[in-house]
């Protein structure tokens, strides 16, 4: 390890850091995670209030397969290594992972795209893969679209939730011994005799290595040490979200058959129990804009109803929109003692725990010394869920510790206790947007509507702060401005 203290705005003295991580997504957070099992100092630096605000927090939550990519390439070889990497995972950071296969539906006109995206799949090594038809496919899946006569079967494909892996993959870091530094967004880069100077607006950090993950800003982030901006056009994914009461509608990921636009607007149960459909692919300027359009929605409705009929839209309990690039491969590029990756799009979050070890790989032939670290624990500390949990179990963990007993989101069924738990574990919530995240509070049917000012209040308690200062999502967010009478 290093020596070398450095400052940051506070005052606050840190070591120089053996590596420095930009981006808290699902892809720097699984990094870190991979790292914190070697003897390094590692620190992730995250330009927002949480982590989990980009890509990794709007996504299709699919973990594919593998049958997409183009044989060959580096998103073939990471999705399919990724995929299989994911349930032992998932297992280890206590995050729901549910193999349900998927089905890429077609008519008979597209049944020979079917068969070439058969052939691709097995060049790729997926498992299982095969082509479904007549009475099998509709057993299998009873509401597809009576136009549907034919699917590719891929039964390995699941789905997984995107943000509680990413703040679970971060948490386990942190409990290694990983930093993590919020609000700290990147602005300049400077190479020092050690290694490098990332420079923030809130301060400045040293480490002997980084890696720049900062999804669709990482290549702005590029060209802070003189390299190329190679992240090229962003597209918006716009999703509808149904009610749990749909759970069961549809038992497997339903995709469309592909275009050369994409993998087309897919219909899925979500590992919560909900039903997802999207995502739309429209061209964006800006890499922030996640508002939902009204072409959206009715695209969102149209094409869906090609592959699957009856589907309830009017459960629809909200919508959101996530950004990601639409390129043919990934690009993860060594440079002197950094990696930069960029255009990691679509199936990033599937392919992100091979990424991780990808990167650990390149990191090992630059010199970086890895030596295991004897202490390090895979396993993430048992989040307390009351909703898997059996009525005695429950009851137990009532008698211990009574705000177990207070249910706060009555549409999700989450206590004060389990919302005090995602505050004081590692990465804590600090935000109403981060309890929700974490916990489910808010997520249902009212969408928070009754749950957020008791959600408010815990978290002013627990952060020691006013509830005037308690924020949506961080920033000048602020829920409360002022009373409406005052007291006398
Ligand atoms: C609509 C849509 C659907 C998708 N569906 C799937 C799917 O079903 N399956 C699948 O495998 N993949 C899917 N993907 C792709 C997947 O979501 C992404 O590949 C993955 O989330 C990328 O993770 P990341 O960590 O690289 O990026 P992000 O999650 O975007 O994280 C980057 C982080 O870097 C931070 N950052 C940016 N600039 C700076 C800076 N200068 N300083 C500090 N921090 C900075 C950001 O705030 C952000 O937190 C989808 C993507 C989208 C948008």
């Amino acid at each position: 390890m290093n020596g070398g203290n450095i400052i940051i705005e506070g005052m606050v003295e840190v070591n120089m850091y053996d590596v420095a991580i930009i981006g808290a997504g699902v892809v720097g957070g699984l990094i870190a995670r991979e790292l914190s099992k070697y003897r390094l100092k590692i620190c992730i630096l995250e330009k927002e209030s949480d982590v989990s605000m980009g890509a990794s927090k709007a996504n299709s939550a699919i973990v594919h397969a593998g049958h997409d990519a183009k044989p060959g390439t580096l998103k073939a070889l990471l999705n399919v290594r990724g995929s299989e990497m994911f349930e032992g995972l998932c297992a280890e950071l206590g995050v729901e992972y549910k193999r349900i296969g998927a089905l890429v539906a077609g008519t008979e006109d597209e049944r020979e795209i079917l068969n070439e995206l058969l052939e691709r799949g097995k060049k790729n090594g997926v498992c299982g893969l095969r082509i479904v038809c007549g009475e099998e496919l509709r057993a299998m899946e009873p509401n597809l679209s009576d136009n549907i006569s034919c699917a590719l079967y891929a039964p390995t494909s699941a789905i997984t939730c995107p943000y509680e892996l990413t703040v679970a993959a971060i948490g386990n870091a942190m409990d290694n011994g990983a930093e993590l530094f919020r609000n700290f967004k990147v602005t300049g880069i400077r190479p020092c005799d050690r290694g490098y100077e990332l420079i923030s607006p809130n301060g400045e950090i040293s480490s002997r290595y980084y890696i720049n993950s900062a999804g669709l800003h990482a290549g702005e982030v590029c060209t802070y040490t003189g390299g190329l901006d190679l992240q090229r056009t962003v597209r918006s994914g716009e999703y509808m979200l149904l009610d749990r009461e749909c759970a069961g509608f549809v038992r497997h990921t339903i995709f469309p058959t592909p275009t050369k636009h994409g993998k087309g607007i897919l219909v899925t149960p979500t590992v919560h129990g909900n039903l997802l459909l999207g995502p739309t692919s429209i061209e964006r300027e800006d890499r922030d804009d996640t508002s939902m359009t009204p072409e959206g929605i009715n695209e969102i409705l149209e094409k869906t109803r090609k592959t699957v009929k009856d589907i309830p839209y009017w459960k629809v309990i909200t919508s959101f929109a996530g950004l990601r690039s639409v390129d043919d491969d990934f690009i993860i590029e060594p440079g002197e003692k950094c990696v930069n990756l960029m255009r990691i799009g679509s199936p990033g979050l599937s392919a992100a725990p091979a990424i991780a070890g990808y990167v650990r790989d390149r990191l090992a032939e630059m010199g970086l010394e890895l030596i295991p670290n004897d202490n390090f624990n895979p396993n993430r500390k048992p989040c307390h869920a009351l909703s898997d949990m059996s009525p005695d179990e429950r009851n137990k963990l009532v008698k211990q510790n009574s705000k177990y007993g207070r249910i706060i989101c009555r549409c999700e069924g989450i206590s004060e206790g389990e919302i005090v738990d995602a505050i004081r574990m590692n990465p804590g919530a600090r935000d109403l947007d981060g309890v929700k995240r974490r916990t489910r509070a808010g997520m249902g049917r009212c969408q928070g509507g009754f749950c957020s000012p008791s959600v408010l209040e815990i978290l002013a308690r627990e952060l020691g702060i006013r509830l005037e200062e308690v924020t949506k999502s961080g920033g000048d967010s602020y829920i409360l401005i002022g009373k409406t009478k005052e007291e006398r």
